[in-house]
């Protein structure tokens, strides 16, 4: 066991002022039992992000920082969303920790859980994914929708851990990795599982909320997986394409169609170079903005300027081997 490893847990937070003192506490206890076990070292702390509260959270965090030893507060200068609220905490944090782990100030994860994260991050992982194996107490209408999330998604090419949130364990290197993904449009579901490194699951039921309500109205759902799926795919372009090859496709049996109609002679004139037309020329016109598409898809990949690689181990011979 190496009780050396300092931990940092990251929790971001929006109005929870109803949340956070019964939040503060549970995890106070927890990682006071981590410490006292030697898993994780005594620098270990907790990292609370406001994320532009318009209520108490901060006078909160900040009051609880004068007197627990665990506890910092990072305030952010407003409202930024909750990736990038993870993303300032996470690299906040990174400067003082050699693992992290993130997590909602709901408690809706069990943070029971982190204790399984950090064995498997001292048995040589170095991203760790709690993963729900069930959602009973999610109502149908989140579930369902959720759910519908993760497999529209994977049908756009996005690679992202079935039913898994934000709540990971990520390690210095890891956290580093992730800061030269430069995109503004975060979505660190999607970027994570393209950083590599030895990933391990681990999974937990997951709880109601402790207090508070959503802060992800339906509005925020479907902006969040529009942003999702146009963050990392270009797929919708090529169904752009596909669409118009289709389209002109249909317009060579309409052009047979119209040519027996015109010959057994029931058809105004004009109709039949009228209606091939316009299915010929929507078909070409489909495709066309399909390409350039394509284009500005590339361009759009490109000045995102992700890192092409990120390394794990760098070998040197040396003699003492
Ligand atoms: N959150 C945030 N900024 C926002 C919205 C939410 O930091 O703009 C935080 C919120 O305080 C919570 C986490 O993100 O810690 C997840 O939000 P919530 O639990 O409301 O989402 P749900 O579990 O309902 O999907
Ligand atoms: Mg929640």
């Amino acid at each position: 066991m190496n009780s050396n490893n300092t931990l940092a847990i990251v929790v971001p937070c929006y109005n929870e002022e109803d949340a956070f003192p019964i939040t503060v506490k549970s995890l106070t206890n927890f990682l006071g039992g981590l410490i006292r076990a030697e898993k994780v070292s005594k620098n270990s702390f907790l990292l609370f992000v406001d994320d532009g509260s318009k209520d108490k959270t901060w006078q909160l965090i900040e009051a609880e920082t004068k007197q627990n030893p665990l506890v910092r507060g990072l305030k952010l200068s407003g409202n930024v969303g909750h990736q990038n609220a993870l993303l300032a905490g996470l690299l906040t944090a990174n400067e003082d920790s050699d693992l992290t782990v993130s997590i909602d100030a709901d408690l809706q994860d069990d943070i029971n859980a982190i204790e399984k994260m950090v064995d498997a991050y001292h048995d040589g992982a170095d991203i760790v994914y709690g993963v729900r194996s069930d959602r009973k107490s999610d109502s149908v209408f989140k579930r369902t929708t959720a759910q519908g999330f993760y497999k529209l998604m994977s049908a756009m090419g996005v690679k992202t851990v079935y039913n898994h949130a934000d709540f990971r364990l990520m390690s210095h290197r890891a956290v580093e990795a992730l800061s030269q993904y430069k995109e503004r449009n975060l979505f660190l579901r999607g970027i994570v599982p393209l950083i590599g490194f030895k990933t391990e699951s681990v999974y937990y039921e997951r709880a109601k909320r402790v207090a508070g309500e959503s802060k992800y109205p339906l509005k925020k759902m479907l902006k969040f997986a529009f942003d999702g799926i146009t963050s990392f795919s270009v797929k919708p372009i090529s169904l752009i394409t596909a669409l118009g090859i289709i389209i002109i496709i249909c317009s060579i049996a309409a052009f047979i169609y119209t040519l027996v109609s015109y010959f057994t002679g029931n058809t105004e004139p004009g109709w039949a170079s009228l209606i091939i037309s316009i299915w010929f020329l929507g078909g070409v016109q489909l495709s066309a903005i399909g390409i350039v598409g394509q284009y500005i898809g590339k361009i759009y990949v490109e000045s995102k300027e992700r890192p092409r690689y990120n390394i794990e181990k760098y070998v040197k011979y040396s003699k003492e081997q």
